[in-house]
């Protein structure tokens, strides 16, 4: 089965052993190495039967793309790991494999090694290497005076998700735009590595957790507050025609895998957008004083952001 994971999947020069020993061996690279790794598990993060498995395969290895993304790099090796139950059908894993490698091609990822193991939920684990770019850029490294900015637009994920639960009713082309956006997101990986060529280097994390959870990283680890104008916060055409003037999901919902950046820029949003390839909001600004002060909505100091999601 590990042999049908790698089948057909052409590496590149700086792998010199692929899977098939008890490790891969990578060429030294030529610059540090971003490390990380994440998990799909059935029933937490998605449900059997919501999308095709080549989205699901594709989704996780996104979901990694996006943390190198973040920090500014390239991604360059992965090693994978598929838990499997045993209803698991072997056209199934095929098809998620499939489309794990159609992504890996996309994003230049070599999948190195692999292992499968039988468990009784399905999930799907990928650790991945990245070289850093020119700078890297780090969620500590926010200063008082910085313009907060998000690229693309917000909780069109988590429309998709409450669509797919059948938490909420939306018409044909909305409901496939919104459901696509959870089902296969798309890292901003050419973004994040012209964003971290801007100077100064931008603080930056990749909205996974929900806009509001994942700015507080940021505002947490750089000892600094924020103030957002929520009313600025980018949202799709879609998100309109489905939740109206409710911002909760973009404010919230996570899995948009959208940047957040903090930069002090004399460039305006359109030049920002033209230089990254990415239409970027500017939505607030950091400041010294902790906490984080929104225009209109009132964030009681006892609420944290996690209780907000509920
Ligand atoms: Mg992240």
């Amino acid at each position: 089965m590990i042999a049908r994971l790698s089948a057909g999947h052409r590496l590149s020069r700086r792998t010199i052993l692929g899977p098939g020993d008890d490790c891969a061996i990578l060429r030294p690279a030529r610059s540090s190495q971003l490390l990380t790794i994440d998990s799909l598990v059935e029933g937490v993060h998605f449900k059997a039967g919501w999308g095709r498995p080549e989205q699901l395969g594709a989704r996780a290895l996104a979901v990694n793309l996006s943390d190198v993304a973040a920090m500014g790099g390239t991604p360059t090796a992965c090693v994978v790991n598929l838990a499997i139950p045993r209803t698991a059908t072997m056209p199934f894993v095929d098809r998620l494999n499939r489309g794990l490698r159609r992504a890996a091609r996309g994003a230049g990822v070599d999948i190195v090694g692999g292992n499968i193991t039988s468990a009784r939920e399905f999930a799907i684990t990928i650790a991945l290497l990245g070289d850093v770019g020119v700078q890297v850029m780090r969620r500590d490294a926010a200063r008082p005076g910085d313009d907060i900015f998000v690229t693309g637009t917000l909780g069109d994920a988590a429309l998709g998700w409450r669509i797919l639960a059948n938490k909420v009713r939306a018409p044909a082309r909305a409901r496939a735009f919104l459901v696509n956006r959870y089902l296969s997101p798309s890292a901003r990986i050419e973004a994040g590595a012209r964003l971290a060529r801007l100077k100064p280097v931008p603080a930056a994390i990749d909205i996974s957790d929900g806009l509001l959870q994942d700015l507080s990283h940021v505002l947490d680890s750089s000892r600094v507050g924020a103030n957002l104008d929520e009313t600025k916060v980018p949202l799709s055409t879609a998100y309109r025609e489905v939740a109206r003037d409710d911002l909760s999901h973009a404010l919230t919902g996570g899995e948009d895998y959208e940047l957040l950046f903090c930069v002090r820029t004399s460039l305006s949003e359109r030049e920002l957008s033209r230089r990254l390839g990415a239409q970027v909001t500017r939505i607030g600004s950091i400041r010294r004083r902790h906490g984080l002060q929104m225009a209109h909505i009132k964030l009681p100091a006892s609420v944290g952001y996690d209780q907000l999601r509920g």
